[in-house]
């Protein structure tokens, strides 16, 4: 009984430390389009990212994620839905300059079909970069009970045919999704599972806990849509908790080791561009 109440008390701080949390952003486009709320001009988002790192966030990979290399609770995850052409001109400029690995939510219907969208090559290449691709339904429907009750073939479409398209253009095992307009039903859920999805998005607000599976509903994790009007009320939230996350110095380090880790994944990205 000693014994076993030394080692709990040896392992209270290992518990206490490598629990953590991400706030998950959701973007859609970079087009520069006044009138649209969902819309974030290059030159803005090159502000947000600097206005969240200014005030001690980091930003983490989906990879990260799944690792369990993520400490703290100043911890960013960026995703951007729907897979528009747009991405590009943040990409090259903004993410690959400060090495963020955003995880990119696909509608496979439209890539490489509509001038909008990106192709399947731009996907492979932000793979390459540390990019992490995820379903965000086939068509982009709403993934819910009565899209099941009314017509199954296409609900399996949107679940089981993403997956199935995601994995052949990246050559691995799709393992995310996001539900279009954050709809779903608990049958949802069931189906994601049962094609192999270990996590899924939506968007409702809160902050995602790590390690993953710390999180009460893994398929209904947390996310923020970014939007013109939201972003004063997302950043100014940030700045608040980073007032109230002081995050201590083994967690510190630990961050650090991953980021030499990540020296290779850097090397490779330079050959790719060269
Ligand atoms: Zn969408």
């Amino acid at each position: 009984m000693f014994r076993f109440l030394i080692s709990l008390l040896l392992l209270f701080p290992v518990l206490l430390f490598s629990q953590g949390e991400v706030f998950v952003l959701c973007y859609h486009t970079f087009l520069d389009k006044k009138k649209v709320d969902t819309d974030i001009s290059p030159a803005e988002f090159e502000r947000h990212i600097n206005e969240i790192e200014s005030i001690g966030y980091r930003f983490v990979s989906m990879e990260d994620i799944y690792l369990n290399r993520v400490y703290g609770k100043k911890n960013v995850l960026l995703t951007i839905d729907d897979g528009n052409h747009s991405v590009k001109n943040i990409y090259e400029s903004v993410l690959i300059k400060k090495g963020i690995k955003p995880v990119l939510f696909i509608s496979p219907a439209i890539i490489g079909k509509v001038k909008y969208a990106l192709k399947t090559d731009d996907l492979k290449y932000y793979q390459e970069c540390g990019a992490t691709l995820g379903s965000h339904g086939y068509y982009h429907m709403y993934v819910n009970e009565k899209l099941y009750n009314d017509d199954r073939a296409t609900f399996n479409r949107e679940i089981y045919h993403s997956k199935k398209w995601l994995d052949q253009v990246s050559g691995r095992e799709t393992r995310i999704y996001a539900y279009p307009f954050g709809v779903f039903s608990p049958v949802t859920k069931e189906h994601l599972i049962k094609a192999g999805f270990r996590a899924s998005f939506s968007l409702r607000r809160g902050y995602m806990k790590v390690p993953i599976y710390m999180n009460d509903d893994l398929f209904d994790l947390p996310r923020w849509m970014v939007t013109k009007r939201s972003w004063p009320e997302i950043i100014n939230k940030l700045k608040r908790d980073a007032g109230r996350f002081p995050e201590n110095n083994m967690a510190s380090q630990k961050i650090k080791n991953t980021l030499s880790a990540d020296k290779d994944s850097k090397n490779r990205k330079q050959k790719i561009q060269k």
